[in-house]
């Protein structure tokens, strides 16, 4: 890479293994972007992600929106309705949200992989009426912390037709990422299950997670053949003591070991 400095251009090895791909946000060795033509989906797809969402290296909202000719990615908190968040007018009861309550999908109906529930958390009379009718899909990009803040600072989705996923397997992320998120799949699996059914393209879901699996082989590829990548993820997997706690989760550990000093037992005993 050619790099402007006061001293004028030059080359820079540094500079290269940092520059970012613009389309997908990720560093040059972790872009799959060529050869992704964007896949014409009927329903519009909505990404909002935490404006502190981290994980640059295997997050794949960007990724998601490279992947569809009908999909828009926003970064932010909150937005005051559906229809200033897409930037057109929208009627926030016929689009889907993913439902971050407790609802066991596999309880509901076992059979399906994507289940309209109420506002009760239970599955909804007429599930292909229900979604057939729908007209867009809103996913919350981010940690399980940071979609429950996107959930709670945005109320209309509250008016949103809820929806939970019954995914066939597990998420290819495997072991890779060890932070709780909804339902345990990347944004990009969701994607792929949630537009691929409501499109009836099953080819919606192969291609996005076709691109997937790239994503994973060249992170792979790059932890194992570059020390520095490995330990700067290692760095970011393994926060330090708190990091990754909520407030109120601090707090209860703080309340704990406070109880435990003044009792002065060791913990668990
Ligand atoms: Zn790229």
């Amino acid at each position: 890479m050619v790099v402007m400095t006061d001293m004028g251009l030059r080359s820079d090895p540094e500079a290269e293994a940092e520059a970012e791909c613009e389309r997908c946000g990720k560093i040059l060795p972790l872009c799959v972007c060529e050869g992704v033509t964007p896949l014409k989906n009927r329903t519009p797809l909505l990404i909002l992600q935490h404006p502190q969402e981290q994980d640059r290296a295997l997050g794949t909202a960007r990724l998601t929106t490279a992947h569809l000719a009908n999909a828009v990615l926003k970064i932010g908190l909150s937005w005051p309705s559906l229809s200033r968040a897409i930037g057109e007018t929208v009627d926030p009861q016929r689009w889907g949200v993913l439902y971050l309550g407790s609802v066991r999908p596999a309880d509901l109906d076992p059979e399906r992989e994507i289940i309209a529930v109420d506002r009760r958390g239970e599955a909804e009379a007429s599930q292909t009426a229900v979604l057939r009718s729908l007209e867009g899909i809103v996913l919350l990009d981010g940690t399980w912390s940071q979609a429950k803040a996107l959930w709670w600072r945005n109320p209309w989705m509250l008016r949103c037709q809820r929806i939970v996923l019954n995914p066939a397997g597990p998420s290819r992320y495997g072991k890779l990422r060890k932070e709780p998120r909804r339902d345990g799949l990347s944004t990009i699996e969701s994607a792929g299950i949630v537009l691929s059914r409501l499109d009836r393209a099953p080819d919606i879901e192969t291609q996005l997670l076709a691109g997937f699996d790239r994503l994973l082989e060249r992170y792979r590829a790059l932890r194992r053949d570059s020390p520095e990548f490995d330990r700067a993820e290692n760095r970011r997997v393994k926060r330090p003591p708190g990091g990754a706690r909520s407030a109120v989760q601090r707090k209860r550990a703080a309340a704990k070991s406070k109880k435990r000093a003044a009792s002065n037992k060791p913990e668990g005993g």
